[in-house]
């Protein structure tokens, strides 16, 4: 007990005050919020952001590129990442696949001084928020939930029961935003993209 590192929170509020363009930001929202394509808006529009790339045990779909997208693993490779300790955080979502942050490529860029960015589940953002309080964690909020039901169905790329599954995942992630430092809704791509690297940039809420 003697070893308890001091309080998170307390830590968190003391480097909430400074600014520090190299700060590492977590972007979270429920499924099919557009989390991902916000992000490779900000992938196109803003080079200098550094986005982490997951290793996941799920399928490529057409059109995604291994390396670039995700890392696209075995089960006994992402085994290995776990048990070698590789991986900053990782969540089975979906009751799927497992996805992780890979940890050096986080730290190596944070060192280089470049803003991160991670695109995580809420399982994820919370055990980032356990191991780097200091982060900033944005919660990407549909406009309503008509509309998050309609983007979710509007994709195509899941069958029913994994809509099911996934509307369901929706429901627990939208009820966590107050966990977050500060919410950003969807209503368009590039308004939202904006809002989140000007979040960045300032460092603060
Ligand atoms: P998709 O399979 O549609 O690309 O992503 C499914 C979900 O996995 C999304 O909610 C996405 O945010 C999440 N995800 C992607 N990479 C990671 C990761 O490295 N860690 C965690 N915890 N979730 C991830």
């Amino acid at each position: 007990m003697a070893q308890k590192p001091a309080q998170k929170p307390a830590q968190k509020s003391a480097q909430k005050s400074a600014p520090t363009p190299s700060r590492l930001t977590v972007l979270a929202g429920p499924t099919a919020v557009g989390k991902g394509t916000v992000t490779a808006w900000v992938r196109e529009q803003h080079p200098e952001i550094w986005i982490s790339v997951s290793a996941t045990t799920r399928r490529r779909r057409p059109g995604e590129q291994d390396g670039v997208h995700y890392h696209f693993v075995s089960d006994d490779e992402f085994d290995r990442l776990v048990a070698d300790d590789e991986l900053l955080e990782w969540a089975v979502v979906h009751k799927g696949a497992r996805y992780g942050t890979p940890r050096r490529p986080v730290l190596d860029a944070l060192a280089e001084g470049r803003a991160a960015l991670l695109e995580i589940d809420l399982q994820g953002a919370r055990q980032v928020r356990e191991r780097m309080p200091e982060a900033l964690f944005v919660f990407l909020a549909p406009p309503s939930w008509e509309e998050l039901v309609r983007r979710l169905v509007g994709r195509g790329t899941e069958d029913e029961a994994e809509r099911e599954r996934r509307l369901e995942t929706a429901r627990d992630e939208l009820a966590a935003e107050p966990e977050f430092d500060v919410t950003v809704v969807n209503r368009r791509i590039h308004d939202a993209g904006e809002r989140l690297v000007e979040l960045m940039r300032s460092g603060t809420t």
